[in-house]
């Protein structure tokens, strides 16, 4: 059994992007993924600003991404039955991105090209079919074991980029405190296009309301994605039913006949954030350290955003260059992130949409209409929906 620099577990967008680092670095590491290949999910499909131009500047990532995405140059806020609320155009922080847009783009398609990657990079290897079973760590080294013993690999540092439920975040009785909402969501796909009847949409258009809020997403393939609450009290299969689901369509324009509805999910949606990012030699970055709602699309990008700033200590401490202790400042850093950004503003989005008082609907609105209507409140807003405030910068 040979010594790796690292042992990333999970093949996702976080453990992708941690890998590519150390590839470049000359380190040498393996991928365990539990799948026979990059899983091909439909989950996160926003890429930020803030995610492209790093992505780009370190490994040149975001230009092939971009040719099979959707660029979307402005974030737009609706009320239900009412209209626009406020439109924010990228264009407004051009000077401080490269991108000065959101992409739509499946995550699949980015690991896709960070494994086409690594092709080029033969000290890094992904390994399929190679579930993490077990970790463990001593003062020299970190173990993960796969399949139940089939065989094990070995590193100076365990890096668990394991999903929201990360074996080694468990393994260490990380504590993952937060909560789990009552409702569930539940993501459509239509080929039916929103502009048609709302010619003033945006391709990513968030709709307060609230009976049930919603929101649309122009994604490629001639897609729309519609996302929705349910109700704590709805049984599954009635929600995931054709009438149902064409219901709730139907509430977002009646069209007059059924919706073409291409793919359909329902799942829980949880608030939490693991009390530490490293235990000795092993530790986490994204949806094992922070789970959150999709509403800012700040999951996949927080994670990307993790593994940069991972990758940043972690590469010159596997040299030698830098002491062990500099991995704390990774996990005090990207906690500090999940909690005071990710968590309070993902939660704050929620709110906002689905707010019931006429203060609190005011109170939105207003705060929607003051920054539309002065340009440095304006780049205010965009930094933070772009997660440039995110890594500390400001404009
Ligand atoms: C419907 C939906 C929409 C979303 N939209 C957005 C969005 O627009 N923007 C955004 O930023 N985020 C979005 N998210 C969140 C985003 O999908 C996640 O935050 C992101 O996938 C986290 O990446 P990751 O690499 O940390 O984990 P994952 O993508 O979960 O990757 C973990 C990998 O580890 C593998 N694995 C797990 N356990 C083991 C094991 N024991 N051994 C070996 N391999 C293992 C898995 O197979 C997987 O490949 C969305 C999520 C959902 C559900």
């Amino acid at each position: 059994m040979s010594m790796n620099d690292a042992v990333i577990i999970g093949a996702g967008p976080a453990g992708l992007v941690c890998a590519m680092h150390l590839a470049k670095a000359g380190l040498t590491a393996k991928v365990l993924e539990t799948e026979a290949e990059i899983p091909k999910t439909l989950r996160g499909s926003t890429f930020h600003p803030s995610s492209l131009d790093l992505l780009e500047s370190a490994f040149g990532a975001a230009k092939p991404l971009i040719d099979q995405g959707l660029v979307a140059p402005t974030v737009q806020y609706r009320r239900h039955g009412e209209g626009k609320i406020a439109e924010f155009d990228f264009a407004d922080i051009k000077d401080l991105t490269d991108h000065p847009y959101r992409l739509q783009a499946e995550q699949y398609k980015l690991c896709y090209i960070l494994r086409d990657l690594l092709d080029a990079h033969p000290n890094v290897e992904i390994v399929y079919n190679a579930t993490a079973t077990a970790v463990r760590q001593d003062a020299g080294s970190a173990t993960v074991v796969i399949n139940d013993g089939e065989a094990e690999y070995t590193g100076a540092y365990v890096v668990g980029a394991d999903g929201a439920n990360s074996i080694v975040r468990r393994t260490l009785d990380i504590p993952f405190d937060g909560f789990t909402w009552a409702e569930r969501f539940l993501v459509t796909s239509t080929p039916f296009d929103f502009t048609g009847v709302f010619p003033d949409l945006s391709s990513v258009s968030y709709v307060a309301d609230p009976e049930e809020w919603y929101f649309l997403l122009q994604i490629p393939d001639g897609l729309w994605r519609v996302m929705f609450p349910t109700r704590a009290d709805e049984d599954d299969d009635d929600i995931l039913s054709d009438a149902r689901v064409q219901a709730r369509l139907a509430r977002v324009h009646d069209k007059g006949s059924p919706y073409e509805v291409v793919h359909k999910t329902l799942y829980n949606v949880h608030q939490r954030v693991a009390d530490t990012y490293r235990v000795g030699r092993m530790i986490l970055t994204g949806d094992a350290a922070h789970i959150n709602n999709p509403l800012g699309g700040m999951g996949m990008n927080g994670g990307i955003h993790d593994s940069f700033n991972l990758a940043e200590k972690l590469v010159p401490v596997l040299k030698g260059e830098a002491s062990p202790d500099l991995l704390d400042r990774y996990s005090e850093e990207r906690h500090g992130v999940a909690m005071e950004y990710v968590q309070k503003f993902s939660i704050q989005n929620k709110k906002d949409l689905e707010a019931a008082t006429a203060a609190d609907r005011d109170g939105f609105e207003t705060r929607l209409h003051e920054a539309a209507n002065d340009l440095a409140a304006r780049r205010q807003l965009l930094l933070r929906l772009s997660m440039w405030s995110s890594l500390g910068k400001t404009a």
